[in-house]
């Protein structure tokens, strides 16, 4: 597919289904996903094939210096091995000619190639290790067209006829909900639809609003040429800003104005602390249920058969509602800070660091927060303002070892939070003095440039955010660790920290009550 050059943004609308839709919708969802299934196990054959060719190997050999010679000798391999996306597209018109047919049009079995030569060329390139096959349980769970003049489409009624929206595919007519009155809505609906998406969700249980009977809410997605609706709330700034993201907190200081450090999804806190107890009744009942699984130090024997009780299958439902409200949660929070940070300026400077490292390092502040979600929320707000998100690479600014009193790069451990040099500067809070640097960072050479007197203000500025971060310490409120205030972690609550013993102890008394 060609790439569109023009700007698209996306509008959710619910569909009304009713019981004999949801039926057919099913069928639909699972006929998709046989052809999606039988469509990666082609393009995995055609992969290994054309890894197991001898041209492979020679191809691998060229080196890369030659570049034109390299990109020649693996494009014929390619070519001869059926190995891309239009031979994909080929192969899908002779694969979809049984009773799957009855249920996809041509447009949107594309789709599926050519998702599935994404997912497989992924693998090819080295970016990922294995495809994932979708099993019947967890299903596919969205379809899309590539254009809205035929098979799976949008259409909408000239206000005058009633101003109703359908979503049409096959001989499925889906009402969709459309509330005029929400800005949004009717912001997305004046402009040209570039093609329509049909996805699903599993809701909280069958007995949800909306849900069909296996739990499931319907929707389509827009695929609308523009751009999105600005909220006369969300206001732009005109400061150059640094930002410097930690695990668990991010510090934000523009050149001018206040300078400010907050921990990152704070409010997640207790949806955390529920998930987590809801774990542990998961694990409770699976140890009430299969007590001859677990040696007698509580561990997991190896080959088990494992049964599930009613109750233990309700929790198991709870905790994924649990964690899709975390997700949604924490993903409206997110928004909610780049729209804080695109109030204070669009021109953002930032280190470019690997997520994937901190996840392996701080697995479970990362999981907590998702920093690297942040920024991709943040570059689409701010692209969607006409400004910038500058990623530097860390390697070359180094921010965290810089000191801009000698200009000199001293390195210090994670442990140290206070920067503070024999030149008078500091002491200063690492991370704010970070995002401080980066704020200034010449996006030619990677070194920020400052004038002489614009740490003395800065100096000040940064001291009123540790110190508005002190004030909430005092009130009570728990910190992380990484900001250096004292005692500012101290009061971290029990509960978050998991211990084996505890479940041992927890088995014990299982046992006794059994
Ligand atoms: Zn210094």
């Amino acid at each position: 597919m060609k790439k569109s050059k023009t700007p698209t943004f996306l509008l959710e609308l619910p569909l009304r289904v009713d019981a004999g839709r949801a039926k057919r919708l099913r069928a639909q969802f699972e006929a998709a996903r046989c052809l999606y299934n039988a469509l990666l196990g082609e393009a995995m054959k055609r992969l290994r094939q054309m890894r197991a060719d001898p041209a492979w190997q020679e191809a691998r050999a060229i080196p890369h210096a030659q570049k034109q010679e390299r990109k020649e000798a693996f494009s014929r391999l390619r070519h001869a091995h059926g190995f891309s996306e239009y031979a994909l597209h080929e192969f899908v018109k002779t694969a979809n000619c049984s009773w799957i047919a009855e249920h996809l049009d041509s447009m949107v079995a594309q789709t599926l190639a050519t998702r599935a030569y994404q997912a497989v060329n992924r693998v090819c390139r080295g970016l990922a290790k294995h495809v994932r096959f979708k099993s019947k349980g967890r299903g596919l769970n969205s379809v899309e067209n590539k254009w809205n003049k035929s098979g799976l489409r949008f259409v909408l009624q000239p206000p005058e006829e009633g101003d109703q929206g359908w979503l049409i595919w096959g001989k499925c007519r889906l009402p969709a909900l459309i509330d005029w009155d929400d800005p949004v809505v009717c912001h997305g609906l004046r402009h040209p639809i570039k093609y329509a998406r049909l996805v699903r969700r599993k809701a909280s249980s069958p007995k949800a609003q909306g849900a069909d009977v296996q739990g499931y809410r319907y929707c389509v997605q827009l695929l609308l040429e523009g751009t999105p609706h600005r909220k006369p709330k969300h206001t732009v700034g005109k400061q150059v800003t640094g930002l410097d993201l930690g695990p668990s907190t991010i510090a934000i200081v523009p050149r001018e104005g206040e300078a400010r450090l907050s921990p990152l999804c704070e409010e997640l806190k207790p949806d955390i602390r529920a998930k987590r107890r809801l774990e542990r009744k998961l694990d409770r009942q699976r140890r009430a249920n299969n007590p001859g699984n677990y040696d007698e130090k509580g561990r997991v024997k190896r080959r088990l058969v494992w049964h599930d009780s009613k109750g233990y299958r309700a929790t198991r439902r709870r905790l994924a509602h649990k964690e899709r409200q975390l997700a949604a949660h924490r993903k409206s929070l997110h928004g909610r800070l780049a729209h804080e940070i695109v109030r204070i300026g669009n021109d953002i400077r930032i280190e470019k660091i690997s997520y994937r490292a901190w996840q392996k390092q701080f697995g479970r502040s990362v999981g907590r927060s998702a920093p690297g979600m942040l920024i991709d929320h943040l570059r689409r707000t701010v692209a969607s303002t006409g400004g910038t998100l500058h990623e530097f690479p860390t390697r070359s600014t180094k921010l965290s070892q810089y000191c801009h009193g000698c200009k000199t790069y001293v390195k210090k451990p994670l442990s140290q939070r206070w920067h503070e040099c024999a030149c008078g500067t500091g002491p200063v809070q690492r991370d704010l003095y970070s995002a401080w640097l980066a704020a200034h960072l010449d996006p030619t050479n990677n070194i920020p440039s400052i004038a002489q007197d614009s740490w003395e203000g800065a100096d000040l500025r940064l001291r009123a955010a540790v110190e508005a971060l002190a004030q909430r310490a005092n009130e009570g409120q728990v910190l992380p660790r990484s900001v250096g205030i004292p005692r500012a972690g101290a009061r971290l609550p029990q509960s978050l920290a998991p211990n084996r013993l505890e479940l041992v102890y927890r088995r014990g008394r299982l046992a006794a009550l059994g």
